[in-house]
């Protein structure tokens, strides 16, 4: 009977997972049905924290009536949160893969037009900066071959540095410093922090800004309910004793979720202020390109005013690689730390 059961639950589901594929085709693959899945997941989670103190707290509908604005900014603050999570979701951490067509395509057109036009990508101090109309990608084919990208890639590693260290085993494209093949996504993606589950999606180079800012509100979003919550509670109203076990129960889920994102957000801010990413801060000694240096040393710090400039305003349509510091620069970054006497020390006089 149990199995019988079973297999008509399954058939069922198996028709009502056909019907969804056919109403939304972008739904047939299982990885983006559970991100889809996650995703409203999400959103339902914060509809039940917001719509469960409408239903209850007659007090916060009293002072909703006497001072709208106190909510309406707080439902701005939801819907900007609920925004700026899909906005995040949807946007391409910067994948290698699209960097190398555009690096190949545009060395293609340069040469058909016997260089008279712009170059491949522009370069400043070794580092590649690569303009592009994310919204043409892909409409072209791929070169086809890939000399210009390896060259521009391999520039960017010290002489001598072979080809095959730096290509990706899956992708079969060499890897400029910063990237790594996610797993997840099966690409390899520039500059690469950590893949968010939540997200469904990776954290890199392309989407680290928004995805600081989606924390940011998150985390104003969290802390503001649970002030909510704390008002509704210690409100001399009477009440059921089981509304009060929810609003608890809610209350402890928000002081978790708030310590989570508060550390979280502290432990971005301090990498994009120092120029690294989660995966070089964690793999820090198993990275070839990190190993030997000193701990407090970070390779790809312009200091933190520069670093913070360069991750709030790095353009959406640029992808950009950084160069591996010579062994020049990274003597002068670990200088300070190294020279415990700087007065008498003959390196730093
Ligand atoms: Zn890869
Ligand atoms: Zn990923």
């Amino acid at each position: 009977m149990g199995v019988l059961c079973g297999a008509s639950f399954r058939d069922t589901w198996d028709r009502f997972s056909d019907r969804c594929s056919w109403l939304f085709p972008c739904l047939s693959d299982p990885a983006r049905r559970s991100a889809f899945g996650l995703k409203v997941a999400l959103v339902v989670l914060h509809l039940i924290f917001v719509g469960i103190l409408f239903v209850f707290d007659n007090d916060f509908i009293e002072k909703t009536k006497q001072r709208p604005w106190y909510t309406a900014i707080y439902l701005i603050l939801f819907v900007a949160t609920l925004a700026q999570y899909f906005f995040t979701s949807n946007t391409s951490p910067g994948y290698v893969l699209d960097a190398m067509r555009v690096v190949n395509e545009t060395d293609a057109l340069v040469r058909r037009i016997s260089m008279t036009s712009k170059q491949p990508a522009s370069s400043k101090n070794g580092n590649v900066v690569i303009s592009v109309d994310r919204n043409q990608l892909g409409r072209n084919l791929l070169a086809s071959n890939a000399t210009s990208w390896t060259k521009l890639v391999m520039d960017m590693y010290p002489p001598g540095t072979s080809v095959r260290t730096w290509t990706c085993s899956y992708c079969n494209i060499v890897q400029p410093p910063r990237s790594k093949h996610c797993h997840d996504c099966d690409k390899c993606v520039l500059q690469f922090d950590h893949h968010c589950v939540w997200l469904g999606t990776c954290i890199g180079e392309g989407n680290h800004c928004r995805f600081w800012w989606y924390i940011c509100e998150e985390t104003a979003l969290c802390l503001w309910t649970g002030i909510l919550y704390i008002t509704y509670l210690k409100s001399n109203i009477s009440k059921s004793w089981w509304v009060d076990i929810i609003m608890i129960l809610l209350l402890a889920t928000l002081c978790i979720s708030l310590i989570f994102l508060v550390l979280l957000l502290l432990f971005h801010s301090y990498l994009i202020m120092t120029n690294q990413t989660t995966y070089e801060l964690v793999r820090r000694r198993r990275i070839p390109y990190l190993r030997g240096i000193p701990e407090r040393v970070y390779p790809f710090s312009k200091g933190v005013c520069r670093n913070l400039y360069n991750f709030c305003f790095a353009q959406s349509s640029e992808y950009k690689m950084e160069r591996l510091p010579t062994s020049q620069e990274l003597e002068e970054k670990s200088r300070p730390y190294t020279c415990l006497d700087a007065l008498t020390c003959r390196c730093c006089r």
